[in-house]
């Protein structure tokens, strides 16, 4: 299969001259198995399905794709893509960005909550590539500013959260919007039955790529959980928990970590207590403005703080290189945002540890279960000593 040889470079895949050198000066020097794969398919035009793990260069297939679809003399909107959460939308207006440096006057804009909506509804009409979180892009569509005639591809990232009650309608309504004959690429590392059943009605017989793996859990992190036993009535669970937070931090050498709670108070108080014990730490949840979330997630890319405490709003998408350490200081509710959550490390194959603060109890069954249903009966992960020797 010469479409999958391992030698096989960004050339080979005949992409345009502007494109490759967007691709060389930003360092990318092979295409990933899930670029290669689905890069053809989605450049004949296909509707596309994209799958496989987090990490593995996704952004780059339908970012590719979406370059190669614009006219740029056309001084409009050709391109619309949805993501669940707004720093995911400004990290792949980012990457566009970047890879479309050689793109003269290309007009790459994000459109998202939270931040000023009159500079968005002066740009929207120009730009080329419109990136937005659903509720934005809606208000625009429907109130006249973003024009969708002239939209010939339409991409979903993390299409299993879009397609959540939350969101659909916001997506249904900005899907039914868009002109009848027109591209669809759908990407995420999990696919639920619902999402399936949503493909049904949206594309046209979809293409699907996607990158199957014996292991369900990336191959460079290493899961351990911590069994923390606590009797309430004797000493409060989450002061147990904070102890072996810290205890985690100083034992486990790391470059950079994410801690996940479930809660959003707990995400700013948490972080308190790291700042309180020398663990200089950042927060990050939707209870903050949006321009407070956006500094939060760039002093974790440009490593000016190493420790960013957060809820699952950063839980997908999110990519920074140097996350070598995910702590789940509450397990996660379900098999899908534990396997998100820990492809926060892991990036592009790079290693990492993943440790999970598991209350005796409900907790751990928890654990147990979401093992269960990623990796079946035989997925154990091994349990930390009190040395916490790895
Ligand atoms: P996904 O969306 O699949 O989780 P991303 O698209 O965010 O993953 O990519 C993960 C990381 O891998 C990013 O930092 C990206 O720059 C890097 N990456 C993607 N493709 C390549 C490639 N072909 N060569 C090297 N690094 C890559
Ligand atoms: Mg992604």
């Amino acid at each position: 299969d010469v479409v999958l040889d391992e030698n096989i470079s960004f050339q080979s895949l005949f992409l345009p001259e502007n494109i490759l050198k967007g691709l060389s000066d930003a360092g990318f020097q092979k295409p990933s198995p899930i670029q290669k794969k689905a890069l053809p398919m989605g450049r004949c035009g296909f509707d596309l399905i994209v799958q496989s793990k987090s990490g593995t260069g996704k952004t780059l297939v339908f970012s590719i794709i979406a370059l190669e679809t614009i006219k740029l003399n056309k001084k409009e909107p050709q391109v619309l893509i949805l993501s669940p959460t707004r720093e995911i939308a400004v990290q792949i207006q980012d990457v566009i960005k970047t890879l479309g440096k050689y793109f003269e006057e290309l007009q790459v804009v994000s459109f998202i909550g939270g931040l000023s909506i009159e500079l968005d509804k002066v740009n929207c009409k120009s730009c080329h590539v419109a990136v937005g979180t659903p509720g934005r892009i809606k208000h625009l569509i429907q109130n006249g500013y973003l024009c969708t005639t002239s939209i010939k591809l339409f991409i979903v990232d993390e299409a299993d959260k879009l397609i959540e009650d939350s969101f659909q309608n916001d997506v249904n309504e900005i899907y039914n919007s868009l002109p009848d004959r027109k591209q669809i690429i759908m990407s995420s590392a999990t696919y639920s039955d619902e999402l399936k059943e949503f493909l049904k009605n949206y594309m046209l017989s979809p293409t699907c790529a996607s990158i199957e793996s014996d292991n369900p859990l990336l191959l460079g992190l290493k899961h351990f959980v911590r069994i923390v036993i606590a009797n309430p009535c004797i000493v409060p669970q989450i002061i147990r928990k904070n102890a072996e937070i810290l205890r985690v931090l100083s034992t486990i050498p790391f470059k950079q970590c994410i801690v996940f709670s479930n809660y959003q108070s707990r995400a700013e108080t948490l972080s308190n207590f790291l700042n309180r014990n020398g663990w200089k730490s950042i927060y990050i949840s939707s209870s903050q403005r949006q321009d407070d979330r956006l500094n939060s997630l760039n002093s974790l890319k440009d490593f000016k703080c190493r420790i960013m405490v957060s809820t699952d709003l950063s839980s997908r998408g999110i990519d920074s290189a140097n996350i070598d350490l995910i702590i789940n200081y509450d397990i996660p509710v379900d098999a899908p945002t534990y396997l998100h959550r820990m492809g926060r490390a892991g990036r592009y194959g790079s290693s990492g540890i993943c440790i999970n603060l598991a209350l005796l109890g409900k907790e751990l069954d928890i654990l147990q279960n979401i093992l269960g249903i990623i990796g079946g009966p035989n997925l154990s992960i091994p349990v930390l000593n009190d040395e916490l020797t790895i």
